[in-house]
């Protein structure tokens, strides 16, 4: 039933060996980049790449899950429903929201119970998740809550630095478009990005961070080994590995910010061969030297 236009996670690499560190930092090596190719244009994913506002999204997603499914009268307990939902949650994560609203009605439907229109399990949980983040965006709204305090460390230098080195930058993000907006601004990172801002949408066909990737290509005239691309999801990597560009993972630990590689993101990302791992952008300066000072 789902009419799939973001392709699901595919393993593409399988054993990862020789990795260097470069040295002093946090800065994983997993493919060499040549030292001539110099990317002037830069795509960011937003939730865990740059923002940390929505930190805990799964906790609402998967309990709302497990009281659908649970509805249907399976004989299946809430953990085994959790279990299953936390999968294939986790699974689609980088994708639209919309996607594991699709997935979700398939399992209803498997269990034998009419799924209502996966919008509108989608709109219920943005209801949850926006209940639970309202006071973050509060407290940035009334300087309670200081910017840096909901972003990825050091997100805002990487910005301002790629800033100064003349980057053009992207942010591309699953996540409403309205929402990703709002929060940017709340974050005081917007203007990095001028108008460039781009998230999902209600017609999700419309929208994928591949097609935000080909736009940019073509409209500026690029080859791929000009892109480099952040982010903490398979998606983003994914797409930007393909374009031919340099693909930065995040593997960013959300929840502690504890300045190491959370090793299930980074484990997933090196499977679509992601080029370089970082566990945020403590290092940002060793990484635009590697990348623009060699
Ligand atoms: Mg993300």
């Amino acid at each position: 039933m789902t009419e799939n236009i973001e392709s699901d996670y595919a393993r593409r690499v399988t054993a990862v060996t020789n990795t260097r560190f470069l040295p002093g930092t946090s800065i994983e090596i997993i493919h060499d980049w040549p030292a001539n190719a110099k990317p002037t244009h830069a795509i960011f994913d937003f939730d865990g790449t740059i923002s940390l506002v929505r930190e805990g999204w799964p906790q609402i997603m998967v309990p709302m899950m497990v009281e659908i499914l649970q509805e249907t009268g399976t004989s299946e307990t809430a953990e085994e429903l959790s279990t299953i939902a936390m999968t294939f949650v986790m699974e689609l994560c980088g994708k639209q929201t919309i996607y594991q609203m699709l997935r979700l009605a398939e399992e209803v439907e498997k269990r034998g119970k009419k799924a209502e229109d996966p919008l509108v399990y989608k709109r219920r949980y943005l209801d949850g998740l926006l209940a639970r983040i309202k006071s973050r965006r509060e407290g940035l709204a009334n300087g309670s809550i200081r910017p840096n305090d909901l972003l990825v460390p050091y997100a805002r230098p990487l910005l301002e630095e790629l800033h100064k080195r003349g980057v053009q930058m992207f942010l591309a993000s699953g996540t409403e478009v309205e929402d990703v907006r709002e929060e940017a601004r709340l974050l005081k990172v917007d203007h990095f990005f001028g108008k460039h801002i781009y998230g999902a949408v209600e017609d999700f066909k419309s929208f994928s961070k591949q097609m935000v990737i080909e736009q940019i290509l073509r409209d500026n005239q690029l080859s791929g080994t000009e892109l480099i691309g952040f982010g903490d999801g398979y998606v983003e990597i994914d797409n930007v590995k393909q374009a031919g560009g340099l693909a930065i993972a995040v593997a960013s630990d959300e929840t502690d910010r504890s300045g190491k590689p959370d090793t299930w993101k980074r484990d997933r990302l090196l499977g679509v061969g992601a080029d370089v791992v970082v566990p945020d952008f403590q290092d940002y300066k060793a990484l635009c030297e590697w990348i623009y000072d060699r």
